[in-house]
C-alpha cells in the first residue's frame, strides 16, 4: 500500500516536471516566433548585385533579386521559416545584377505585387521574368516619385525617383534607377539603386531634412556615384556596399575614402556577408553580420 502511494506521488512529480518543460518550450518558441516579427532591414549577400529585404509587422518588401539563384539561400534565412509570401517586390534597375534571381523567387514564393520604373529591357532573360509575372497575374505598379507603401506599424517607404513617365528605351538603366526612402520612427534607410552623380544632385533637396541610419551605397561603390556633397547631406551612420567579384573596379577606393571622410561605418557584403539591422525595444538598431 505504502509503495503504491509512493509511486502515485512519483507519477505526479514526473507529470508536473514534463508540464513545466513543455510550458518553457512553448514560451521559448512563442518568443522566438515574436522576435522574427521585429522590424528589420537585411542587405543580402548575393555576389556582384543588389538585394535588400525590409520586414515589418506590416509585411515584407524585397528590393532587387541579385544576379542569379544565389539569392535563395540568404533570402530563406532572412525570412521567418514559415513565410512564403513577399508582399511587394521592387525592381530598382533592369540590369541582370538586380533581376537575375527573380524568376527563381517567382517560382518559390507568392509575390503579391511588383513595382518597377520605365526602362524597356528586351533581353531574353528579362522577357522570361516578365512572362512569368504575366502568367501569375501579379499586378505591376509604377515605382515612381509620389508612390508610397504604408505599413501597419507607423512606417512607410517613399519613392523619391524617377518621376512617373520618365522612360528609356536605350537600356540606360542606371540613371533611371528607383530610389526609395524607408522611413521609421528612429530614422531612415536610403536605397539608391545604381544612380550616379547627376541624379544625386537632383535628389539633394529631397533628402536633406532626414536623419539617415543607413545608406545603400549607389552602384556597388562605383567611382561615378556617392559624391562628397551628397554623402555630407545624407550623413548616414552606416554605409553598405553590395558588391562581389567584378571587373568594374567596384568598390572604388576613392568612394570608400569619401565614405570614411564623413565617418560612416562601412559594411561590404563581399567581406561581411549578410548585414542585418534589427530594431530593438529601446528604439535603436542592432547590427548583425552574416547568418
Ligand atoms: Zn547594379
Amino acid at each position: 500500500m505504502k509503495t503504491k502511494e509512493h509511486m502515485k506521488i512519483r507519477f505526479w512529480k514526473i507529470l508536473i516536471l514534463i508540464l513545466i518543460v513543455l510550458n518553457a518550450f512553448f514560451w521559448l518558441s512563442f518568443f522566438s516566433y515574436l522576435s522574427k516579427f521585429n522590424s528589420s532591414v537585411t542587405y543580402l549577400s548575393v555576389g556582384q548585385g543588389d538585394s535588400e529585404l525590409i520586414s515589418t509587422f506590416g509585411g515584407h518588401v524585397l528590393i532587387d533579386a541579385g544576379p542569379n539563384a544565389s539569392i535563395l539561400e540568404p533570402l530563406a534565412k532572412a525570412l521567418p521559416f514559415y513565410e512564403k509570401t513577399i508582399d511587394v517586390f521592387v525592381l530598382s534597375n533592369q540590369d541582370k545584377d538586380h533581376y537575375g534571381g527573380l524568376l527563381e523567387i517567382l517560382k518559390r514564393y507568392k509575390v503579391r505585387s511588383v513595382m518597377m520604373a520605365g526602362v524597356i529591357n528586351f533581353d531574353e532573360s528579362f522577357k522570361m521574368v516578365k512572362d512569368e509575372i504575366i502568367k501569375q497575374q501579379i499586378p505591376v505598379f509604377w515605382a515612381a516619385q509620389g508612390a508610397e507603401i504604408y505599413f501597419s506599424d507607423n512606417r512607410k517607404i517613399k519613392f523619391i525617383y524617377p518621376n512617373k513617365g520618365m522612360f528609356s528605351e536605350n537600356k540606360s538603366t542606371n540613371d533611371l534607377s528607383v530610389v526609395l526612402d524607408y522611413q521609421t520612427p528612429t530614422g531612415n534607410f536610403l536605397f539608391t539603386g545604381d544612380i550616379g552623380f547627376k541624379i544625386e544632385d537632383m535628389l539633394m533637396s529631397v533628402v536633406s531634412q532626414a536623419k539617415y541610419i543607413a545608406l545603400k551605397v549607389a552602384h556597388h561603390g562605383s567611382k561615378y556615384a556617392s559624391s562628397s556633397i551628397f554623402l555630407n547631406v545624407i550623413n548616414p551612420a552606416y554605409a553598405i556596399i553590395e558588391v562581389g567579384k567584378n571587373s568594374y573596379g567596384h568598390p572604388d577606393p576613392g568612394t570608400i575614402s569619401r565614405l570614411e571622410a564623413i565617418g560612416s561605418q562601412i559594411f561590404r557584403t563581399d567581406q561581411n556577408g549578410n548585414i542585418v539591422f534589427s530594431e530593438t525595444k529601446n528604439q535603436s538598431w542592432k547590427i548583425n553580420q552574416s547568418f
